[in-house]
Parts: C-alpha cells; sequence; structure tokens
C-alpha cells in the first residue's frame, strides 16, 4: 500500500520541548513512514490520525523553512540574541524520512538555520542515510551533531523491528562518512531490544563497531513499554513471533534494568566512550507534553 501523503502548512515549527536535552524541536513532518514497532512517536503524534496505521501517512509541512526563518527572526527582535538554547530534529517523526528525498524540508530548515548564524546547538537523530546529502550545509552550522539509532547491527532484525527504516549496515556506513567530514557524531542505542541485544556480548560487539566508525558518544535508553507501546508492539509480536512475548515483558522489571545497566556502564567506560546524560533513559510514561 502506497503511504498516504498530505500537504499542510504548519502553525508553528520552533517548538518548545519536554525532551531531555533539548531546548527546541522542529518536525519539519507529522508523521514517519518507517513504521518502527517500538515506537512512542506513534501514540503522541497520531493525534491527528486516529484512525489510521502508525506508518502509512506523513503530513509534509510545506511551509516550515520560511515559518522557521520567520520565528528566529522574530524571536532574535524580541531576545537579542541568536541563540535560542539545543534545537533537536526531531522529537516525532525522522527528519530524513523517504519523502524528505523530495521536499527537502530538513535540508531547507538546516540551510535556514546556518544563513541565521545559529549559535545553539543542534542534533539531527536519524535512521537514514540521507542525512549525509547535506553534509555541505552541516559543515556551515556552528555546532552540530548527527546521531544515528542503532539497535542491533543486523539487517535481519533492523527490518523487523524498524520495518521500513534504512538497514542498520547503512547506518553505521553514514556514521562513518559523517565523521570521515568532520562531523560531530553519536549513536542512540534506544530502545535496547530485549533478546536481540541485551547481553554482555552483544552490547560490547556494538560499541566496539561503532567505536571504529568514529562515535564517541552513546545514548542509551531502556524499552518503554507503557500500555499504548506495548499494545502495538505485543499485537505485532504475537502475529510475527509469539516467542519472543515473554523476552520482551522480562524486560519491564526494575531486575532487568539494574542488571543491563551494570553491563552497560561497564562496556562503555572499559572502551573509553562517554554515556549521555551519565545514564541510561529510561521513560516510563509517554511524556506529558505534546511535542508539536
Ligand atoms: S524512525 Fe523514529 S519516529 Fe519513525 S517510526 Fe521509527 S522510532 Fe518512530
Amino acid at each position: 500500500m502506497n503511504p498516504k501523503i498530505n500537504i499542510i502548512e504548519a502553525k508553528t515549527i520552533f517548538t518548545k520541548s519536554g525532551l531531555p536535552g533539548s531546548d527546541r524541536v522542529i518536525n519539519p513532518y507529522n508523521g514517519c513512514l518507517f513504521g518502527c514497532m517500538y515506537c512512542y512517536a506513534a501514540q503522541i503524534a497520531r493525534w491527528k490520525h486516529p484512525e489510521e496505521e502508525w506508518g502509512t501517512y506523513l503530513d509534509v509541512k510545506m511551509n516550515a523553512p520560511e515559518l522557521l526563518k520567520k520565528e528566529l527572526s522574530n524571536l532574535k527582535k524580541r531576545l537579542g540574541t541568536k541563540n535560542f538554547g539545543s534545537v533537536f530534529f526531531s522529537s516525532v517523526t525522522d527528519p530524513y524520512v523517504g519523502p524528505e528525498a523530495t521536499y527537502r524540508l530538513t535540508r531547507k530548515c538546516l540551510e535556514v538555520l546556518a544563513d541565521f548564524g545559529y549559535g545553539g546547538e543542534i542534533a539531527i537523530q536519524t535512521k537514514s542515510p540521507l542525512v549525509t546529502r547535506d553534509i555541505d550545509i552541516l559543515q556551515r552550522l556552528k555546532r552540530v551533531s548527527v546521531g544515528f539509532t542503532v539497535t542491533t547491527l543486523d539487517d535481519r532484525v533492523s527490518r523487523f523491528m524498524e520495518v521500513k527504516a534504512p538497514p542498520v549496515s547503512s547506518r553505521i556506513q553514514a556514521l562513518k562518512e559523517l565523521h570521515a567530514k568532520g562531523i560531530r557524531t553519536y549513536a542512540f542505542v534506544g530502545p535496547i531490544l530485549p533478546y536481540f541485544t541485551n547481553s554482555d556480548r552483544k552490547i560490547r560487539a556494538l560499541l566496539e563497531k561503532l567505536k571504529a566508525a568514529g562515535v564517541k558518544e552513546v545514548w542509551f535508553e531502556h524499552i518503554n513499554l507503557n500500555s499504548k507501546i506495548k499494545s502495538r508492539l505485543f499485537s505485532f509480536l504475537k502475529k510475527e513471533s509469539p516467542k519472543l512475548i515473554p523476552e520482551f515483558e522480562k524486560a519491564d522489571t526494575t531486575e532487568y534494568r539494574e542488571k543491563l545497566d551494570g553491563i552497560i556502564h561497564l562496556a562503555v567506560r572499559e572502551l573509553g566512550l562517554h554515556m549521555a546524560f551519565g545514564k541510561i533513559i529510561y521513560h516510563k510514561e509517554l511524556p506529558k507534553k505534546k511535542l508539536r
């Protein structure tokens, strides 16, 4: 089935954020065609599309770059600075979801920030190597980092859990390319996949691969199995691989998380990597604040 693409006009784009480490978020799209089975945004961002399945629709905010330019200019007039804090691309979509190749909204928003001389930290997180298309703009930004979500080293697992996202091998390749071009990179290992990526051996193998790709900073996040995420994820597992359900259920205990915390902290330290926030993120509940 072809995804449903809706062209829309956004009312705001440079939105205040409740996410750890981010003051503002930019979401050039609403919805995400990668359709990951553990996606928390599937619950937050679908309020405009309550009847549609996550991964089947995308709202394209065609006016995002012009709106961003206007909002930055208004803030500058009001606050007299070019730094309004750290900016995150994106909280409820992937900024390099497939149609970005055509619409180029993320690229144009980055161009707006570069032309403005934005002074704050900009973090871009994606699962798509399409971000390498924009290296020329990234090199013009004062403070930027690009993070790739890497939850496994196995393309079969990424295809299974992150259904339509580019395979993880292409993400590692993109991390190498960005590093070689002087762009600061990081890896987001989230969620830490039960069964697939939860042993000392697999965590170390993953970290070694990331380090070899030039990554110095890693973000880890425990799987969030709140009722809405669990309902969607477990319906999928029930259909595709029911034997995994007890493995995922086990992951929702303090004992499991504490054991994993010990393994990860030791591996990160021994490999000389930096753990973002100094801890493994764990969201039990969905953020209260709507992020867009
Ligand atoms: S790429 Fe991110 S926003 Fe898109 S479906 Fe996957 S987890 Fe959700």
